[in-house]
């Protein structure tokens, strides 16, 4: 099959899904007021490979014809940068939001093929062929892809198989000639609503008696069993308050899987609970790949949009604000540098290429534990207009407008419309509900902040640079 046009992948997702939104379920995901909007968004990824001047970037030839650059497997430095810049193009377009449909799904099916290679070699299983066949149906199909791999957890200090009740973390229930049958619920699942297929992972280490929660496996969005519970975070307002989130919007859900049947040849992993931990680590080496590639096009919108605001509000010239500029400068180049820096760095294993875990994982950490403080200073700069400002109604009332223009007008003659159109942007990235978003998104999502630590502590060479202070401070062993 050719790649789907926007429209063909709207249809497409027409297809009996169970899906809630505040209570309600939904017949059609793409006719819904909020979950349509993410459905638009998501068509973001089949719109650039459709044609127009990002083909080349979205699209790459294959055995059976062209198909999506996500899901070609990297074999070096080159097609890693190559998909990182497809990721920031197209969370450019999406207005700083990522697309996410393809991205995560490909990231888990990188780590899938070379895990099964592993454990097939190592153990003698089977899982190889499997993972194969539904990647080649995925690209061949060019479906969309969710992952659900956080799970709920319950009590954080508890492993899967010690918490109150059994079913804290997804897990087999039962297995026979046919398949496994899955039972539990896995949490924050972006893109969910609008996927074709949801691949499921586990989310930690697992020990002996977690046999059950040692599991992976792929499920369509419609299976018999699968229910998803939308989170209650809505579409904002008009364009002109909410330039980006009134057309921009990615569905997390509750997944929830009430003894969903799963066929063999969808099962990659099935209570080898001593490869639930790298499984999920690859996943994850990928994924923060991802994660700041997509961060790219948010961290040069501050700069951007602090730097315009700057010259509206006259301070362009004053130090303070040159200090902050800089400062978020800094911030963006140090995050591009490092993200570019991993994918050159990238070792192969299996003739497939994965970007270094240190430098991934550092510049994830960078994003992260900088991004309220580039908030700070955007906000700063901006100015307390960014939450106090008229309306649109306003601007264009005919009692009120010239008012509005009279006393809010900027610097150079820059007019009020322009000035509150600015605003509002940097609203949306600091101060709305959708910035909010963002920000949980920066702190949490693709792991929190302490599993970066963990895998950089895990990762670093420190011997060279002990050797070194050794050799300096005369410590003869
Ligand atoms: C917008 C968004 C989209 C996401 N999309 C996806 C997705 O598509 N698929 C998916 O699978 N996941 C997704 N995630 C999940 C994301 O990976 C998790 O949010 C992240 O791993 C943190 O898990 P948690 O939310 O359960 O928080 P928690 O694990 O509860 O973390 C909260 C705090 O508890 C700490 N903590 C947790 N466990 C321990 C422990 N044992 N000991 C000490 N401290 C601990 C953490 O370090 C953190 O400080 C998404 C998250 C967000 C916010």
């Amino acid at each position: 099959m050719p790649l789907m046009s926007p429209e063909e992948y709207k249809a497409s997702l027409r297809d009996g899904r169970r899906v809630f939104y505040r209570g309600e379920p939904v017949e059609d995901v793409t006719a819904h007021p909020t979950i349509g909007l993410a459905v638009d968004h998501a068509a973001i990824d089949y719109e650039m490979a459709h044609g127009g001047a990002d083909r080349e970037l979205a699209v790459v030839d294959g055995p059976v014809g062209p198909f999506s650059r996500y899901y070609h497997i990297p074999e070096n430095a080159e097609d890693l940068l190559k998909r990182s810049a497809l990721i920031e193009r197209a969370t450019a377009l999406g207005g700083t939001l990522v697309v996410l449909i393809k991205e995560i799904g490909t990231d888990a099916l990188f780590a899938l093929h070379l895990i099964a290679a592993y454990m097939d070699r190592e153990t003698g299983t089977d899982y190889l062929p499997r993972v194969k066949k539904f990647y080649e149906h995925c690209r061949d199909n060019d479906l969309a892809i969710a992952v659900a791999q956080t799970d709920v957890k319950g009590d954080r200090g508890k492993g899967p198989s010690d918490q109150v009740h059994p079913d804290y973390y997804v897990r087999v229930v039962s297995q026979d000639a046919e398949g496994i049958v899955l039972r539990g619920a896995k949490v924050h699942t972006s893109v969910s609503t609008n996927a074709h297929e949801i691949i499921v992972l586990p989310t930690r280490n697992m020990g002996e008696g977690d046999e059950g929660y040692a599991v992976a496996c792929a499920v369509p969005a419609n299976a018999p069993g699968l229910t998803m519970i939308c989170s209650g975070y809505g579409r904002s307002g008009n364009e002109f308050e909410h330039p980006i989130a009134s057309k921009h919007k990615m569905m997390e859900t509750l997944t929830i899987f009430e003894d969903v049947k799963v066929p063999w040849e969808r099962v990659f992993m099935n209570g080898e609970t001593g490869m639930a931990g790298p499984l999920a680590k690859t996943f994850v080496e990928y994924h923060r790949f991802t994660a700041v590639s997509y961060k790219l096009p948010l961290v040069d919108l501050f700069v951007g949009a602090s730097y315009l605001m700057a010259e509206y509000n006259g301070i362009l010239r004053a130090n303070h604000v040159r200090d902050k500029l800089a400062k978020l400068i800094s911030y963006a180049r140090i995050l591009r540098g490092m993200t570019s820096e991993a994918a050159r760095e990238c070792r192969m294993v299996d003739g497939v290429a994965v970007p270094d875990v240190e430098t991934v994982n550092i510049a994830k950490l960078h994003f992260a534990t900088g991004y309220h403080q580039a908030l700070a200073w955007v906000q700063d700069i901006a100015g307390g207009l960014l939450v106090t400002g008229p309306t649109e109604e306003d601007l264009n009332d005919p009692r009120l407008g010239e008012l509005v223009e009279k006393y809010l007008g900027a610097a150079g003659g820059v007019s009020a419309g322009d000035r509150l159109r600015l605003m509002n942007l940097i609203a949306e990235i600091t101060a709305t509900d959708f910035a909010g978003y963002q920000a949980v998104l920066a702190i949490h999502a693709e792991g929190s902040i302490e599993a970066e630590k963990m895998t950089i502590w895990r990762e670093h060479n420190t011997a060279p640079a002990v050797e070194y202070a050794k050799w300096l401070a005369n410590i003869k062993d």
